[in-house]
């Protein structure tokens, strides 16, 4: 098995980081990435192994479609800028943030018109306000939010218990992310009637299939998502939101544009809002200008492998 460690500047910091890191593996069925994030230990590490394992080992199964609509993302920016934004996007709809620290409601409030005026009517606005607000805060701003007719609102609160909260006094559906980790907790979710969306990323949930296996036990509809990866990692998320039964929400895949190179020459860039369900071939030059020394990386693998092992 080869083994490639890469290090990848990012356009804007995520997650506190402005590198992304991780390994890539390569098996009889492709490459798979595993690039769990910093602060992981060898338990959580161990489920992102084994997505990257699927993937070098396995592959994945048949898609039951061949594209995958994705959400614009728009950031804490001016409204004129979210504007701009959106509309440059290509997108039919948009993921627009809201809640930051420093900034006022009156400013998500003009950030969501300006995005509302650039996809009009028919363009779908969901909102994250990644856990930010305490629970009558929620309720108060989702409601004020609505007037621009929200798709949905994800995580509007920290807990389960606040999401629960919030989801009875609004009409605005509520969907899950940040409280989705590990492949236990979708079930958690559904069991605490705390949302009406699962989003999920393939990493975490330990690769395709058990991903899958994963949203039909919770039975509610999911987001796919990217953890931010190569286009090595996206399309292993690709490839689940390609083969999911059911996939009524446009996903948050289109994240290629948060890093400043790529492993493959056919990046997994959205074009007229989606992306084409494929499996890109790693550029043995491209991946050259990214790979990275890191004795911490062999490591971190080992240590997931082990507990893949136990
Ligand atoms: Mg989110």
């Amino acid at each position: 098995m080869t083994t490639r460690v890469f290090g990848i500047p990012m356009s804007l910091r995520f997650r506190g980081q402005t590198l992304r890191e991780g390994v890539l593996l390569r098996g009889p069925a492709g490459w798979g990435e595993f690039s769990p994030f910093p602060e992981y230990g060898p338990a959580e590490c161990a489920r992102w192994l084994a997505c990257a394992r699927e993937a070098a080992f396995e592959g994945w199964p048949e898609p039951v479609r061949a594209a995958i609509p994705v959400n614009a993302t728009i950031p804490a920016v001016p409204a004129a800028q979210a504007f701009e934004l959106a509309r440059a996007s290509g997108c039919a709809t948009a993921k627009i943030k809201v809640a930051e620290r420093g900034q006022s409601f009156a400013e998500d409030l003009a950030r969501v018109e300006a995005v509302r005026d650039a996809l009009g009517p028919a363009g779908r606005i969901r909102v994250d306000a990644n856990g930010a607000w305490a629970v009558d805060e929620a309720v108060r701003r989702l409601k004020e939010l609505d007037r621009f007719t929200l798709e949905y609102a994800e995580q509007p609160c920290a807990t389960l218990d606040e999401l629960a909260r919030v989801r009875r006094r609004v009409s605005v559906p509520i969907a899950a992310d940040e409280s989705i980790r590990r492949a236990e907790d979708p079930l958690r979710v559904r069991a605490a009637e705390a949302a009406d969306i699962a989003v999920v990323k393939v990493q975490p949930l330990g690769g395709v299939r058990n991903a899958l296996r994963v949203v039909e036990a919770c039975g509610l509809p999911a987001v796919v998502s990217s953890a931010v990866e190569t286009s090595v990692g996206l399309a292993a998320g690709l490839a689940l939101a390609a083969a999911l039964p059911e996939l009524p929400y446009a996903c948050g895949l289109g994240t290629m544009s948060l890093l400043t190179g790529d492993v493959v020459v056919d990046s997994l860039t959205p074009v007229a809002g989606e992306i084409a369900v494929r499996r890109p071939e790693v550029d043995e030059a491209a991946l050259a200008r990214v790979e990275i020394e890191s004795p911490e990386w062999v490591r971190r693998m080992e240590e997931a492998a082990a507990w893949l092992a136990r």
